[in-house]
């Protein structure tokens, strides 16, 4: 696959059943479908699709926790022509259908759970909806499995007469795979056409949808599998537990296991005794997750039951991973932990610490292949800084999204000379490797000095009774702002707040000392298991 040859992810399903046809492609709860399967699914639901109307400019929405169903109806969707647009089951009815009337979706395919389809049922006329395809999760698992599902589970997954959508038709899945007829080919302009209405996560005012194109998935997927050198076509096998409705689990995770032919091993929720057991029995060789994850798998004390010697590949990105956890991981699995950088706006990764021994600790990597990082000043975009100093970290490369879904103003601020502004703060050392300071916005103005919460984090990670810890910005009447900590502990360790200062005053300046800090029993996390800053900042 050419690093930034005009494809898309069709061109790498197409070439994953052309090659690894008789491979597995997924496997969920032990029932597993092989590339050839996929590939004749994903047609047939295509055709589906395209006789309700889907084609080139129509919006549908996937409303799905991770199951076969994900990765169907994803790639249905764009061989049918349509445009993907990604949502997360757990958002409120309000955030549903403000996404909903933002992206112009029409046709919602969703898991056919009461939690999802009651919240849909309840909007779908005034948000705009005039189909729900609901999916039940039963008809994809081993017949064991779903015996037991519908007896102990029965309230939680709804009768289709119990769903009343108004105007809104309601149908089920199986109704897409009525006929036994190709989909009728569309053409495809990889560099212009919009493959996926990704949006972004909402924490500073109303979500956007950045628009991914055709190209800029593959090359995400391309620049990921360049960065994870080493890996075996055809004979991989990756434990998706990140959500394929965000851009990490879509492109690091799906599109890439597609792009080398790798068993997608499918978990819909993340619980920490279940995955070690599904990696240990799978024998999965690739891992990729939220450093969260992997704090949760240190904490676990049942971990070194678990056999977890085949998994070749750990990743982590989408927030920083302290280093004191990156260490602790590298010693559970005696190798490194490949720390990547990307964000919804470039379809997958900009940087990432590469597989081929290219790992500076504390660093997220160099630029993936064929993209620029540029660091700008703070103040005035237009200048560029040389290596050494800070400012915002600004990409150019063919990953980049073509801006945001209909809001010219805020697509048009996204980018200075062409570069993505990302928001994120952080400098290049003069090899290239990119460490990042903070996001801009989180930054403390602490009686005018920057205090960046990244760094009292990580001095708290030190603690050694400290397991996670989280800084905000807090109104304070004599700084103007002031550092506020949240911890928890690791199991089976006590300390309190005034030792945690007495800590940190060996390894931070009096300035940067927190207010307060406070011990709790969890941090509130983002649906796909990110430390919640805003939840914090909100008082939850
Ligand atoms: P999202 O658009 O939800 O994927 O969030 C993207 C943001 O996550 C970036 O702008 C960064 O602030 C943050 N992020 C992603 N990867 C990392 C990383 N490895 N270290 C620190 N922050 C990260």
């Amino acid at each position: 696959m050419g690093e930034t040859q005009p494809g898309g992810p069709l061109d790498l399903l197409d070439a994953a059943v052309a090659t690894h046809g008789a491979r597995p492609a997924i496997d969920f709860f032990g029932r597993r479908w092989s590339y050839a399967e996929l590939g004749a699914q994903v047609a047939r639901t295509a055709r589906g699709l395209q006789d309700l109307g889907v084609g080139p400019g129509v919006r549908v929405g996937l409303c799905l926790p991770n199951s076969p169903y994900s990765v169907i109806c994803y790639y249905a969707v764009l061989r049918a022509g349509g445009v993907v647009v990604n949502f997360n089951p757990l958002y409120v009815e309000r955030e549903l259908a403000q996404q909903i009337g933002d992206s112009g979706t029409t046709i919602m395919i969703a898991l056919d759970a009461a939690m999802i389809m009651r919240k849909l049922a309840a909007i779908a006329g005034m948000a705009g909806l005039r189909m729900i395809v609901h999916c039940p999760l039963a008809a994809m698992l081993p017949l064991g499995r779903a015996w037991l599902l519908r007896l102990l589970r029965r309230r939680d997954f709804i009768a289709r007469d119990a769903v009343r959508a108004g105007d809104c038709a309601v149908i089920p899945f199986r109704a897409l795979l009525t006929r036994d007829a190709p989909p009728d080919p569309v053409a495809i302009d990889p560099l212009h056409d919009v493959a996926v209405l990704q949006y972004t996560g909402g924490t500073t005012g109303v979500p956007k949808g950045a628009m991914l194109t055709h190209a800029a998935l593959h090359a995400g997927c391309a620049q990921t599998i360049q960065g994870l050198v080493g890996l075996e076509p055809g004979r991989e096998r990756a434990l998706i537990v990140m959500p394929l409705f965000h851009v990490f689990g879509m492109t690091v995770l799906m599109n890439t296991a597609v792009g080398i032919g790798a068993e997608m091993i499918l978990l819909p929720r993340f619980e920490v005794r279940q995955m070690l057991r599904v990696i240990a029995r799978r024998r999965a060789t690739v891992l990729s997750a939220v450093p969260t994850i992997y704090t949760a798998v240190l904490a676990a004390s049942e971990t070194r039951r678990y056999d977890l010697s085949s998994l070749r590949f750990r990743g982590s990105g989408g927030a920083p991973l302290p280093e004191e956890t990156q260490q602790r991981v590298e010693a559970l699995f005696a190798g490194p932990v490949l720390e990547g950088y990307g964000l919804t706006e470039t379809a997958g990764l900009v940087s990432m610490n590469t597989a081929d021994g290219h790992i500076r600790r504390g660093s997220v990597g160099r630029a993936l292949a064929a993209t620029v990082i540029e660091i700008r000043d703070l103040a005035d975009p237009t200048r560029l800084l040389p290596p050494g100093e800070r400012g915002e970290v600004c990409v150019r490369g063919p990953q980049v999204m073509a801006g945001y879904w209909q809001r010219p103003g805020e697509s048009a601020a996204a980018f200075v000379d062409g570069a993505l502004r990302t928001g994120d703060a952080g400098y290049l050392d003069a090899d290239g490797y990119l460490f990042l300071v903070d996001r801009i916005k989180d930054i403390v103005i602490c009686a005018g000095y920057n205090v960046y919460p990244r760094v009292l984090e990580e001095a708290l990670g030190r603690h050694p009774a400290v397991a996670e810890a989280a800084v905000i910005g807090r109104p304070d009447a004599y700084r103007g702002e002031a550092p506020v900590a949240f911890v928890t502990l690791r199991e089976g360790h006590t300390t309190t707040p005034a030792a945690l200062l007495d800590h940190l005053r060996d390894e931070v300046s009096k300035i940067e000392l927190p207010r307060e800090i406070e011990i709790r029993q969890s941090l509130p996390k983002t649906p796909i298991g990110k430390i919640s800053k805003a939840a914090l900042r909100e008082g939850h």
